[in-house]
């Protein structure tokens, strides 16, 4: 289908951009790389009258080493995500994460920010971020606001986001033993479930554990009974299956599509959940 008119602007700067959104009277849409909000202004789900494409922003681009976290400009693109040297080193759940996502146009157009914003309850970014505890750094007509990864996602495609706010980007303390694993859809990539877990482990003990879904429910979320079941335990086979098996119990709705009725979803959280952690296991013992 083809969209209702609109206008294009480029904004220079974020300041500019969140000043044009301001003066749209809510008429305008930012658009970073426009794989999520043009497939929905194809279908009308979505009629902008402006759109402000901020995707070229310098400030908005690149991957940096701040401190002892890592800050992610919020337009960059999944393809630099996933063949960043530094993440592949110091974070590489989020290469793997980054690197699963769609096909290669995909990733080199579609960004962090925009998937952030948009929220898709398939998304792959929203489980990696909440099991890295990330701050989600937002610009908009009032300042700069910080939010945790933990209350940003809010329900389906819903964010603590303004419409007049700009994703500026993401930061977070970088975790070897981490790992993602998903069951794709086969056109998309887009997850039918995927976990993120991150395992803190001293002297063979996991001290604590992040673990969450996505594909599964409206939005992403922490799966707390697999966590509660893995702290202070050895890490072994034993103890990895035994968390998993509970995984799906924690999500009280779950989806149900063309893709994979309620059940199958169901019986995929615990395996794709026990493939996550494995795979964290492996890089704390690399
Ligand atoms: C064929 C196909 C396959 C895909 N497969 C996957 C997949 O396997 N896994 C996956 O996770 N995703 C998948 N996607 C989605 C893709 O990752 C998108 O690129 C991403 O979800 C949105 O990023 P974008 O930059 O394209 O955002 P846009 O489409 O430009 O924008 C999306 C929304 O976010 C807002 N927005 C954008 N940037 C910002 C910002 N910095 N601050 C505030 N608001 C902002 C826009 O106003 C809009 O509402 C797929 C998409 C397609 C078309």
């Amino acid at each position: 289908m083809i969209p209702t008119g609109f206008e294009y602007e480029r904004a220079t700067s974020v300041a500019d951009a969140v000043a044009r959104l301001r003066a749209s009277n809510g008429a305008a849409k930012l658009i970073a790389g426009g794989h999520s909000l043009v497939p929905l202004m194809k279908l009308r789900l979505s009629e902008p009258g402006r759109l402000i494409d901020i995707a070229r922003i310098p400030e908005l681009c690149g991957i940096r080493q701040v401190g002892d976290a890592i800050e992610i400009g919020a337009a960059t693109v999944h393809h630099d995500v996933a063949t960043s040297p530094l993440i592949a080193t110091r974070c590489p759940m989020l290469a793997e994460a980054a690197a699963e996502i769609g096909d290669p146009q995909v990733r080199n157009r579609g960004t962090l920010g925009g998937s952030l914003a948009h929220a898709d309850p398939s998304a792959d970014y929203p489980a990696v971020i909440l099991v890295l505890n990330a701050t989600i750094h937002i610009v908009g007509p009032g300042g700069e606001r910080v939010v945790q990864a933990a209350t940003f996602f809010k329900d389906l495609l819903t964010v603590d986001l303004d419409p007049q706010e700009v994703i500026v980007s993401v930061r977070f303390k970088p975790v070897v033993s981490a790992g993602y694993a998903k069951l794709h859809q086969r056109a998309s990539h887009y997850a039918i479930v995927g976990v993120a877990g991150v395992l803190d482990i001293q002297g063979g003990v996991v001290r604590s554990a992040c673990v969450a879904v996505t594909g599964a429910s409206t939005h992403a979320m922490r799966l707390s009974n697999v966590e509660h079941a893995l702290a202070g335990q050895p890490l072994n086979d034993e103890s990895i299956h035994k968390a998993a098996s509970i995984a799906g119990a924690g999500v009280a709705v779950v989806n149900a599509d063309v893709h994979a009725s309620e059940e199958y979803r169901r019986a995929m959280i615990p395996v794709f959940t026990k493939r996550a952690l494995e795979k964290a296991r492996a890089r704390s013992s690399a």
